[in-house]
């Protein structure tokens, strides 16, 4: 009556069950005195990996009790990344952004069981993961482990992406986890401590204190307006004597910053770092990075090479190496980031899901959604609408792929006559009347760039949230197949595709100001936004715990000042 697989308390031995033939770990969710009773039917197995925003936001909303549940994660803690450029100058404290994974389990009540390890490769065609512990070693000296499963959630994040730029990995700091974070915080105040000392001169002390962050996205200007905060609010009084040769240049190979904010925004940013004395450098691109001097280029000055002492790369984000395998594997080789169909299903991959930065959906349906929008807008079918149609047949695009608008958005479009006259090529042209055609082409521009929805927190809690309804519906569909939670007909699935809402966007430009873009076009920028973000990140916390310390950690900070020892 029981799949009665050899096994010890959870984590057991057996012999030739690897491909490989060899002494393989095997960890088990059932534990012996379970299999010593008569069960029911045995729960499927969903094996979950990954503890970052997609894996957590899945966990916290599947019904455990329905499944025999299983999570696998290098890290044991949820971290509150929006928070990481903060934890870089001290004015929030690295524990306060984390969540032990085991608390978050065991508020859910089930018996969902963690392995602290991290997966190296997956067998989609005989449902195994291949698993290594980084903190340990099992009897056969390796650390490794398989875990078989029935429905596989890949939740695994990104890497930084370097663009294989020589230098980066050996010479620069990313900001993608908490660690990166802390280590940031020790170099700032190495550079410091090394720039006071006796016998430099003031070239070397100017080097010493020069900072360059790589990348005008969001990490990158928040980085270094939380590291001008720090400066001029608490290590200027501490180093009152070198204070002045501090430099702050931030480097972007686009012609402005913050390019997914509407105008308005790049435009305030741009001017409040070059009053605050940031160097905005736009239209150089960062060639090499030695140990002593930052190469970068633009067309107009050639190569020019910039002492620095301490650099942050936060260019963007690029696929994990077992991914990568994975995708190969699945015949994706070809593609840049894992693809999934609009119910998160990794294509031609059976039980296989993938949320967050390491997927992308698949968007064959963009331009074929749009032509049926078309289809049904133009009744007397012309082949021709009004202006006021075509604002129609945006507006419902920009509800069903919001990234369509944000693209728009981002490259300062305003409206379809923008749109219109770029696909034409002819800046003066604009017509009432528009071709439908013409309007496709413009599209079509668009569409190779909005395949991806935006790496953010947004979007993988989103995908989370949506995959743990699907699943937690899943056994209730499966015996009820023409039940009324059958959303599309002709058996092509039960459950109404992932949408994404997009909820708006915060910048945090320093000086207690912050801009944001929120739905409906709505910008706000300046001290109110401060307190917006400030509201909006302590509700957004993770478990009241966090909330608690976060919020006394901004309190401490505005009585006592950032921290600056180098612990
Ligand atoms: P992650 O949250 O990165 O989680 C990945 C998980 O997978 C981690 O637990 C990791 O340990 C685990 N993992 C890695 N490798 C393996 C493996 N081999 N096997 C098993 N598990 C593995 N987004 C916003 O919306 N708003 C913001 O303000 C914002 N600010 C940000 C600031 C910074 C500094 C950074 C770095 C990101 C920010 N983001 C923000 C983006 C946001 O953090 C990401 O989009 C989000 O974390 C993606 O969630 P995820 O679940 O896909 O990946």
């Amino acid at each position: 009556a029981f799949n009665h697989r050899p096994t010890f308390t959870n984590l057991v031995l057996v012999l030739g069950a690897a491909s490989s033939g060899g002494l393989v770990a095997y960890a088990d969710s059932k534990s012996d005195d379970v299999l010593d009773k008569p069960q029911g039917p045995p729960k499927k197995k969903v094996v979950v990996l990954g503890t970052g925003w997609g894996g957590t936001t899945f966990l916290r909303n599947l019904d455990s009790k329905l499944y025999d549940v299983q999570v696998i994660s290098p890290r044991n803690y949820f971290a509150f990344t929006p928070l990481l450029p903060s934890v870089t100058c001290g004015t929030v404290e690295p524990r306060s952004v984390v969540e032990p994974i085991r608390r978050i389990l065991e508020k859910k009540g089930g018996d969902i069981k963690f392995w602290e390890a991290e997966c190296f490769k997956i067998d989609s065609a005989n449902k195994k993961i291949h698993c290594r512990s980084n903190i340990g070693t099992n009897l056969d000296g390796n650390g490794e482990f398989l875990v078989d499963y029935d429905y596989l959630v890949i939740a695994v994040g990104a890497r930084s992406n370097t663009f294989n730029t020589p230098g980066v990995e050996e010479n620069c700091h990313f900001l993608k986890e908490v660690e990166d974070a802390q280590k940031i915080r020790r170099s700032v105040m190495d550079c410091f401590e090394r720039a006071s000392l006796p016998y430099l001169n003031e070239e070397e002390r100017k080097k010493n204190l020069h900072f360059v962050v790589v990348g005008g996205g969001p990490t990158g200007v928040e980085f270094a307006a939380e590291l001008h905060d720090f400066v001029t609010e608490d290590l200027s009084k501490l180093y009152p004597s070198i204070q002045h040769l501090v430099k702050i240049s931030l480097i972007e190979a686009a012609d402005h910053i913050l390019t997914m904010f509407d105008k308005r925004i790049t435009e305030f940013a741009e001017d409040k770092f070059g009053r605050d004395g940031i160097d905005v450098k736009t239209g150089y691109k960062v060639v090499k990075v030695a140990k002593d001097a930052i190469t970068m280029q633009n067309p107009a000055t050639g190569d020019i090479a910039v002492p620095y002492g301490m650099a942050v790369w936060s260019t963007g984000i690029g696929t994990r190496p077992f991914i990568s395998e994975f995708m190969k594997q699945i015949g994706q080789g070809n593609r840049r980031v894992l693809a999934t169909d609009e119910w998160l299903r990794v294509l031609e991959c059976d039980s296989v899901y993938a949320v967050g930065d390491c997927a992308t959906i698949n968007q064959r349906r963009v331009m074929d959604d749009i032509a049926e929008i078309f289809r049904v807008t133009d009744k007397d079918n012309s082949g021709t609408l009004t202006v006021k149609e075509i604002q129609d047949v945006l507006d419902d695009i920009y509800v069903r792929y919001p990234q369509v608008e944000l693209y728009l958005k981002s490259r300062q479009m305003n409206g379809i006559a923008d749109l219109v006259r770029t696909a034409k090529g002819d800046a003066e042209k604009e017509s009432v009347e528009l071709n439908i055609e013409e309007f496709k082409k413009a599209l079509s521009l668009v569409d190779s760039q909005v395949k991806h929805l935006p790496a953010t927190a947004q979007v993988a809690s989103q995908q989370g949230q949506y995959l743990a309804r699907c699943f937690n519906k899943m056994k209730d569909a499966e015996e009820n197949p023409e039940g009324p939670i059958r959303i599309r007909g002709e058996g092509r699935h039960r459950f109404r595709p992932f949408r994404y809402r997009h909820l708006g966007q915060f910048a945090p430009l320093g000086g207690e100001q912050t801009a944001a873009q929120l739905p409906g076009d709505w910008i706000s920028i300046g001290h109110s936004t401060q307190w917006l973000w400030y509201s909006v990140y302590a509700t957004k916390q993770i478990s009241w715990r966090t909330r608690a310390l976060v919020i006394s950690d901004w309190s401490r900070r505005f009585i006592f000042g950032r921290d600056s020892s180098c612990i």
